[in-house]
């Protein structure tokens, strides 16, 4: 069976990334926010945009003020005030000064700051009772960034700084890339919607919302396509549907080896490539990932700006259909493919962080096992406390409420109480 490095592997090389060409959107500033850059930001302004100065004081000329102390102290001539927003007028003579608030503009001639503190002033003239360092507190027009060259790369996610830099650069609208449509179809004649009644021997699609929450947070967008039974021709056509909607379909269920397990026979019959049947996890073994190519999957060739048909291949999961699998499976595998076809730049892999183990961590060993619990941060050292309850990939229950995964590798049967152990951080 294959392991979970080279599945994941297998699976970021299917991914076929947005394109800087097609799959962009134009969005005022304010609205871009969470979304990934999907251009190279320039500005025509320099960082800052004027001399100035970073503190209260007054703007001297260093030469005047370079030998003076408490015991020897300089008086110079206040010729100019100079607020914030104001254009100095007055260039800075020998035994002159400018009174200089934070932020304004230096004045012609002078080319150090003296901090009030250090100062005293009697109408139109001030005492400086400390010699400072040459230009200290001069901010020079350009020392933060140089108009012309790059601002931000694109790539990056427009979170609160970047919004910020985008506003000073005054960039009202910013090419951002579009929110990756995920199909989401679950399969299993036992399933019944969040709002029906439950008849004998039915279950709720819980995968159904499951997934679209994980997706969403990933900032993509969910098309709730709900569940269909498990009959070859309706799942076909809702296969269908879904490929075309979308730009990676997600289903759960029907990928295992029981009878009504029609997913892979499907793919195949729709003409998808199957790249996976199985992995070494556990939770998670029945996974599939197959590709529809475009012309096959969708059935038309032009790519258009507000259609996903400008990728050339579309990715499909066929995740397992117990809850805690299908969930694992998705964070473990569909997120890193779903941030390289986002736009992000690589590491798509998650991080994951060491951690100190609270509880004794048992696997047979025969797959690479993710133990649900929590992850808390304690003296500067993470700590994994396992879940308590049943760890059947049945039961949903004590996953709520969790923070990590801990992972036991290929191999592994324990990881003892104080051994350190590898976890996911989740939610
Ligand atoms: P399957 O992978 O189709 O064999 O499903 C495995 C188990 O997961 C069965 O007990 C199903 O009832 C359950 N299951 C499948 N799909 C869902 C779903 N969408 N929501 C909740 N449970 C599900
Ligand atoms: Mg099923």
């Amino acid at each position: 069976m294959l392991p979970v490095n080279q599945a994941e592997q297998i699976i970021l090389n299917l991914v076929q990334p947005f394109d800087r060409a097609y799959d962009v959107e134009t969005l005022s500033l304010l609205n871009a926010s969470g979304r990934i850059l999907a251009e190279t930001v320039t500005s025509s302004l320099d960082f800052p945009h004027w001399n100035n100065s970073a503190m209260d004081g007054y703007a001297v000329r260093y030469d005047d003020v370079q030998t003076c102390s408490a015991e020897n102290p300089v008086i110079l001539d206040i010729v100019e005030e100079i607020p914030a927003g104001y254009q100095p007028q007055t260039p800075i003579q020998p035994g002159q000064a400018a009174r200089i608030l934070t932020g304004s503009v230096m004045p012609t001639g002078a080319d150090t700051i003296v901090i009030q503190e250090e100062t005293q002033r009697e109408g139109d003239r001030v005492t400086i009772f400390a010699s400072p360092q040459h230009h200290a507190f001069v901010r020079d027009r350009g020392a933060f960034y140089q108009a012309g060259n790059a601002l931000l790369p694109p790539g990056l996610r427009l979170q609160a700084p970047e919004i910020a830099v985008l506003a000073a650069a005054q960039c009202a609208q910013v090419n951002v890339y579009r929110r990756p449509k995920v199909a989401i179809l679950s399969t299993g004649s036992e399933l019944v919607g969040i709002d029906q009644p439950l008849q004998p021997g039915q279950i709720v699609d819980s995968n159904q919302y499951a997934l679209a929450a994980v997706v969403a947070q990933a900032g993509a967008e969910p098309l709730m396509l709900g569940s269909v039974p498990d009959q070859p021709e309706a799942l076909k056509t809702a296969i269908q549907q879904a490929i075309a909607a979308a730009d990676m379909v997600l289903s759960s269920g029907g990928v295992s080896v029981g009878d009504y397990d029609y997913v892979d026979e499907i793919l195949a019959a729709l003409g998808a490539t199957i790249h996976i049947h199985a992995v070494a996890v556990k939770p998670g073994k029945p996974l599939t990932v197959a590709t529809f190519d475009h012309e096959k999957g969708r059935g038309k060739e032009t790519p258009s700006l507000d259609s996903p048909t400008s990728k050339k291949q579309l990715l499909y999961f066929g995740l397992p259909g117990n809850p805690v699998s299908a969930l694992v499976s998705c964070w473990r595998f569909v997120l890193p493919a779903l941030r390289k076809l986002s736009g992000l730049p690589s590491p798509w892999e998650p991080k994951f962080v060491k951690a100190r183990s609270l509880s004794t961590l048992k696997s047979d060993g025969k797959r690479e096992s993710y133990l649900w619990g929590n992850l808390r941060l304690v003296d500067g050292e993470f700590e994994f406390e396992l879940a308590t309850g049943s760890h059947s990939s049945g039961n949903l229950i004590n996953l709520a409420g969790t923070s990590g995964l801990a992972v036991i590798p290929l191999e592994e049967t324990q990881i003892s109480v104080g051994d350190h152990v590898q976890v996911l951080p989740i939610g």
